[in-house]
Order: C-alpha cells, then structure tokens, then sequence
C-alpha cells in the first residue's frame, strides 16, 4: 500500500469531521481496542462499556457508508495490546506511506503514536481537531501577550466570534454573566421531580461488549449490566433534546445544589456524549440558545450552560494543549498524600462523601459541584497528590480524558498549576457543603464544629489546610477573609486541629 492510513481514536468519534474529507472510501481508516488503555488506571466498566461499544457502533457506520474499516477488538488474539506495540502490527501489515490522525487529548497517547510510527519509520500527520470551536492556534493567539488566562475574558471572546447569545453586538439578555441568579440552594421543600436523563437500553453490539467487559474486567469498579449511557449519534442527540426540553429550563438556579440520591438534577449528562464527539459543542450551545429565542428556557440558565460549554470546555483544553506535557508534574501546594480507601469503595461516615460516591459507582458520574466542593476539596484538604487525584478520575468517571481532566483535577479542584485555571484554591469547609446541600442533616459529624468526636472532618482538615499553607496562600488577594478567619483562633485551638487533622489523614472516616 502506498496511501495513507487514518486513525481514529476512541474519542473521535465524529462522521461529520472534516478530517473524513480527505478519506477515499478505499483507504483504510483504523480503530483500536486495547487492553493497556483500559487498565493503566483500572477503569470503571462503565468507562469500558462506554469506548469499546461507540466504537464498534462508529466501525459499522463507516461502513454503511462504504468507507474501508480496520478494526482491532481487545479480544482479537493477535491484539497486541496497547498503542506502542499494537500500531506498529498494522504498520507492518497495511504499509502506508504516513498515519493521519486528529490531535490525541491525551499526551501519552501523541508520545505512543511518535514512537510508534518513527520505529516502523513512517510519518505520523497529526492534524487539528476540527471538534473544537477554539483550535489550539487560535487559543494560543488568543492567549499570547496576556498577562493572566480569565475564563470571562476568553468566554466572551468566543461569544462574540461565534455569534452566540448576542443581540446586535450585545450580550443577550443584556449581561454577560448571570452568575449571581445561579447560586441557589432547595432549602426546606427539597429538589422538585426533575426528569432523570434518558437510560438507553442496549443493543446487540452493546450486550456484546457488556459481556465482554465483564468477563475480562468484572473486578473493575461499577457494574457494566446496568450501562445505559449513549453510544450513538441518534442516541446522543436524543439525550441534547430531552436535556433541552426537560432540563435545561431548570439548569441555572440549582447548578450548585446537591441533594442525596439525585446525582443528575438539572446537570445534562451530556460530558460523554460531547467528549467521544458524538454532538459537536457547536450544535449543542446552538440547541439551548434556540430553546432561549423561542422562550422555552430563561437566559440566566441558557446562559450558565453556554459558559459550561463554550467557556470553560474550550478553556481547559486550550489550558492542556498550550501547557502540555510540563503541566502534569506541577504540584504547587507539595501535596503528597494518598487517596483514602473510600474513594474506591464508598464507605466512609462522611454524609456527603457517600453520595457523590454512591453516582461515581453507580454511574461513573458526578455532578460539577460534587467533583470539586466534596471529592475535590476532600482530597486537597487532606494533601493528596494532585496527579493521584487526576489519574483516579480517569479510571472512574465515564467523561475523563487526559486533556478535560487534568485541569480541571490538578488546576481548578487541586490548585496545582498555582492559579492558572484557578484563580485561588476552592478551599472551604463543611458549612459551604450545609448551606448547599441536605448533606450534613443526614451526618454524624457537624459541619460547623473542626474540635470534637462530632467535628466535621471537612472542617478540621480546612483549618489545617489554611495554616499548613499559610505562607503560600498569604500571596493571593482572594485568600484574605479566609486568613484573617484563620487568625482569630487560638495557639490551642490551632494545635488541636493540627492533631485532629493529623489522625484524620491516618484513619480517614
Ligand atoms: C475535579 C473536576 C474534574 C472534572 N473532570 C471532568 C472530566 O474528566 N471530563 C469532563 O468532561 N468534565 C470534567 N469536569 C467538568 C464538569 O464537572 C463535567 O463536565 C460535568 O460535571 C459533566 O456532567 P454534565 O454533562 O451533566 O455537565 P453539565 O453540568 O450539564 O454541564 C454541561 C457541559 O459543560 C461542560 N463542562 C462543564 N464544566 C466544565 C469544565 N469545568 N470543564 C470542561 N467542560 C465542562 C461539559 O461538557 C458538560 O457536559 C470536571 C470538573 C471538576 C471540578
Ligand atoms: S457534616 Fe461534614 S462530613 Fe458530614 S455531610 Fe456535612 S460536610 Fe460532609
């Protein structure tokens, strides 16, 4: 063969990508399963389920359409098993002239396909990804010669240059933020009966991979048999519309609420679906400005939506593609602790702890709020190694890939990157999580007390994680209040949070 062979990664999984445009239907496009990618942290099954079933469903779509597929399953015994060993077979076996492949989100993998390729000695063409609105060249332009990286800044940016929720040049709804309307806690009448986000049942070729998955990694976390996530283009586009009919109204005003055995609420669980590239980000910002313009949905949700989307996905993938590989090793705060046991099994005594837990192994999902103000904060205020954290998100949630994770593990919920993504650690203690949940009415522990066999873990570790840090934390303007707080308690009282904390972290709760 002497053409180019085009490769697919798990999560690229888009028929519309102008990347097909220079694909004829005789040349060869390649996916591959593979076995150390499902194990370099030992994922969830969901995770599992979820990449090797939308693959196989995008495998026969592209042939429907007469494109030439090569295909390798995790179980084909010739299957070498990871990108180092496995590509550099199908070089030998198909010859091409140079591999064609979109930008990896993940820097191990862009090393692996390097080595790969310079072995066998072809050329490996990495070309942009067209998924995203801001190419890493244009975040890089857009962030050259600023003096510091704000989400508003760049939010609005694209707002503008792509024309959404603008009137006339103006922010719609006359303010760019509404931020200050989307705050709300339930307080005592609860969360109303919101529609859960569709359960897709699954077809023959997902039952295959559910056996599959189980047979091979039944230890992992989770339960592959009650997978329903979609895996599918008409199925991701029916979860956008059921999102933008049912949820996205509600979507503003409860954003930080959390609320036991209700892990989705308003959220659009639409992170897989977006992040295997079955929707473009385009077309889903599109959907919920229309439900706007036509009066189905208020601005101050569409518009804290369209910052989820627009902003802050753009953001911190511009963050990792501009940052990488340098990134991944900062560790500001010298954080160095381990996760505790509860994070893989869900029991602890800590009320809040245990729910988000319960949807992280139920679903391999938790909601924004629940991923950085209880595990995320947990986890700093115990000093936990940010990349730790990091590769424990890649193994449980369904929607972690490298690019999207790790800022937002080791830079916003970690303060790792010391204030890139984030402009001061979200540091706070178990009142913010009282005031935001019905958590702590359902806790042995009290979220205002940090002394005590009834103290609040979440308290205590936040004292300590202020004094600790002092010296670190005293350079950023935001962290004051906080400071002074911290400077109104006692010698004593410091002590004895200092030992609390310290037989917190040997026998976490
Ligand atoms: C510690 C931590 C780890 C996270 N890890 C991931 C991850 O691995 N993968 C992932 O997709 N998101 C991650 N996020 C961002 C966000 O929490 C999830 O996108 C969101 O919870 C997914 O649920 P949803 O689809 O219901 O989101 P919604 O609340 O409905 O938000 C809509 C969409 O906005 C996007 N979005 C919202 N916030 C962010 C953000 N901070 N960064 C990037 N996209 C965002 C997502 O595509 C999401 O689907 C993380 C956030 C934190 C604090
Ligand atoms: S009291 Fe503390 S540990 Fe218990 S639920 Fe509230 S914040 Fe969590």
């Amino acid at each position: 063969m002497s053409g180019p062979l085009h490769l697919v990664l798990g999560d690229q999984l888009d028929l519309g990508s102008a990347f097909f445009d220079e694909v004829q239907p005789d040349e060869p496009v390649l996916l591959l399963e593979l076995h150390d990618e499902a194990t370099f942290v030992t994922q969830h099954q969901h995770r599992l389920v979820l990449f090797f079933a939308a693959m196989r469903h995008f495998r026969d779509a592209l042939r429907e359409r007469g494109q030439r597929v090569e295909y390798a399953a995790v179980d084909d015994e010739l299957n070498r098993g990871s990108f180092r060993e496995e590509l550099p077979r199908w070089l030998g076996k198909l010859r091409p002239e140079v591999v064609r492949v979109r930008e990896p989100g993940d820097w191990r993998v862009r090393e692996a396909l390097e080595d790969a390729c310079a072995e066998r000695d072809v050329e490996l063409e990495i070309v942009a990804d067209d998924h995203f609105l801001c190419s890493t060249a244009a975040f890089g332009e857009w962030r050259a010669g600023r003096k510091a990286m704000i989400l508003e800044h760049f939010q609005r940016h694209l707002r503008k240059r792509f024309d959404i929720l603008m009137d006339d040049g103006e922010p719609a709804g006359g303010e760019w933020n509404f931020d200050a309307r989307n705050r709300a806690s339930f307080g005592k009448g609860g969360a109303p009966d919101y529609p859960s986000p569709p359960r897709h049942r699954a077809d023959a070729i997902t039952r295959d991979v559910i056996a599959l998955v189980k047979e091979r990694y039944g230890d992992h976390p989770g339960d592959a048999e009650n997978f329903a996530l979609p895996v599918t283009r008409d199925e991701a586009l029916y979860d956008l519309r059921a999102f933008v009919a049912d949820r996205l109204p509600t979507f503003g005003q409860h954003q930080d609420a959390m609320v036991t055995g209700r892990p989705f609420l308003s959220h659009s669980r639409l992170s897989t679906a977006l992040n295997l590239q079955l929707l473009h980000p385009r077309e889903v910002v599109e959907a919920a400005e229309a439900a706007y313009r036509s009066g189905d949905a208020p601005i101050a949700s569409v518009e804290g939506f369209v910052r989820q989307v627009l902003g802050w996905r753009e953001f911190v993938r511009g963050v990792y593609m501009t940052e990488m590989p340098e990134y991944a090793e900062r560790n500001a705060l010298r954080a160095e602790g381990s996760l505790p046991r509860s994070y893989w099994t869900g029991e602890t005594e800590m009320a809040c702890v245990r729910d988000a837990m319960a949807g992280v192994l139920e679903h391999a999902y938790a909601h924004h709020i629940q991923r950085l103000m209880v595990l995320g904060l947990y986890a700093m205020l115990l000093g936990v190694r940010p990349y730790e954290v990091h590769e424990w998100h890649l193994a449980m949630y369904a929607d972690a890939i490298d690019w999207v994770s790790l800022p937002n593990v080791l830079g916003m919920s970690q303060y790792g990157d010391d204030g890139l993504v984030g402009t001061k650690p979200y540091a706070a203690s178990g009142n913010y999580v009282s005031k935001m949940s019905d958590y702590c009415g359902q806790c042995r522990f009290r979220p205002k007390e940090a002394l005590g066999d009834d103290a609040c873990p979440l308290t205590t570790l936040y004292w300590d994680f202020l004094s600790r840090n002092r010296r670190k934390l005293a350079g950023i303007r935001r962290m004051q209040m906080q400071l002074k707080n911290l400077d109104r308690k006692s010698d004593a009282d410091r002590r004895a949070i200092r030992e609390r904390a310290k037989s917190l972290r040997e026998s976490p709760p």
